[in-house]
């Protein structure tokens, strides 16, 4: 049982803007960090980007210090 508190610790995830491939045998999409005049094309297969969101999970700063 001492695994337990580990395990049950949730992943939190957040909803992040990207353009995904247009191209439905195409899985390529990247985060819109970028402030892009048009829709992009994709980087793999030259199809239109169509802008979307993805729920990924959020980066743990393990880091962070507390004040
Ligand atoms: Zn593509």
């Amino acid at each position: 049982m001492y695994f337990a508190k580990k395990a049950m610790e949730p992943i939190e995830e957040e909803e992040i803007d990207v353009w995904a491939c247009s191209n439905d045998n195409c899985s390529c999409w990247m985060r819109d960090n970028f402030s892009f005049e048009e829709s992009p094309t994709c980087p793999l297969c030259q199809s239109e980007m169509s802008k979307g969101t993805r729920l990924l999970p959020v980066l743990q700063n393990h880091t962070r210090k507390s004040n």
